[in-house]
């Protein structure tokens, strides 16, 4: 019941009682049912105020409720964007070092377990001291983070591109076969050095990247260390034999030492 209704029956009830205790001549009744409606009444208003404390108390606890589910996504989305950035290089937003080690390990236990091969490169910028030393440090900044675009446009599709450190770069590709990882390395090395190095002043069109590429199938004895030295090894070829190329290292994908690392 409404509490409007409620004070309009107890006046009439004891309006009524009142009048039927006048008529009979009982004349305290009369100000026994003033008090009562007044206690009644008090009853009631106060019965309605609490309720509305109630209900205000019972918005508020929505209102917060809400406030806190918005402020935990919003946590949430920081959390997920600084976990995203631990594994981020910072000038060139490549994938660090820590996001390299995760995934060579990963793409590794995938390829022994699938029997598929995988392929690694090292890709090093040509001569980039000289251009330091000629730009300016910030110079080299900006040239490394339009390089590492270049590579990446190429890379991405087929695998994971990293920052190994200073101008040195490695890539991951899993399910890739000498040809397969060749033609990728060669596609990376020209799309280096077909890009424009713009607002940089005086500096030359383009830089060049040499590439040290290991593709081999992941069986016992072939290890992360081995791999990664392997694509070491052939950078260092690809320096020596005159910069800007793809050298293939021919000894841990070849067949004789496949056989002579799986049975030593
Ligand atoms: P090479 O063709 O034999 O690789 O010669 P290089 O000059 O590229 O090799 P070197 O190892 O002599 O020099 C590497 C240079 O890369 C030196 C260092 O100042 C520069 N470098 C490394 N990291 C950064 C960086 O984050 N920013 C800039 N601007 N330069 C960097
Ligand atoms: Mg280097
Ligand atoms: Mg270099």
């Amino acid at each position: 019941m409404m509490p409007g209704t409620a004070f309009i029956n107890i006046a009439l009830v004891l309006g009524l009682m009142g009048i039927a205790a006048f008529l009979d001549g009982n004349y305290v009744f009369i100000p026994a049912c003033i008090l009562y409606y007044c206690f009644l009444s008090s009853f009631i208003v106060q019965m309605v105020k609490n309720r509305m404390r109630q209900l205000r108390a019972e918005q508020m606890s929505e209102r917060l409720l809400e406030e806190l589910t918005l402020k935990n996504d919003l946590l949430r989305v920081a959390n997920d964007k600084l976990a995203e950035k631990a594994f981020e290089d910072p000038l060139t937003g490549l994938a660090n070092r820590r996001k390299f080690d995760a995934t060579f390990d990963e793409a590794l236990a995938s390829a022994r377990e699938h029997q598929t091969p995988i392929s690694l490169m090292m890709i090093d910028v040509d001569h980039f001291k000289l251009f330091n030393d000629t730009y300016g440090h910030q110079a080299g900044d900006r040239c490394l983070q339009v390089l590492s675009k270049a590579l990446n446009d190429v890379i991405s599709p087929s695998g994971l591109l990293a920052r190994y450190g200073g101008e040195e770069f490695v890539a991951i590709l899993p399910d890739h076969d000498k040809s397969n990882s060749f033609r990728v390395a060669e596609r990376a090395r020209q799309a280096v050095e077909l890009m424009q190095i713009n607002g940089i002043e005086g500096s030359a069109p383009s830089k060049t990247v040499s590439i040290g590429l290991v593709s081999c199938m992941v069986i016992p004895g072939v290890s992360r260390e081995l791999i990664l030295a392997a694509a070491d090894a052939a950078l260092y070829d690809a320096k020596q034999q005159g910069r800007n190329r793809v050298c293939l290292d021919h000894n841990l994908g070849s067949e004789r030492d496949f056989w002579s690392i799986a049975k030593p």
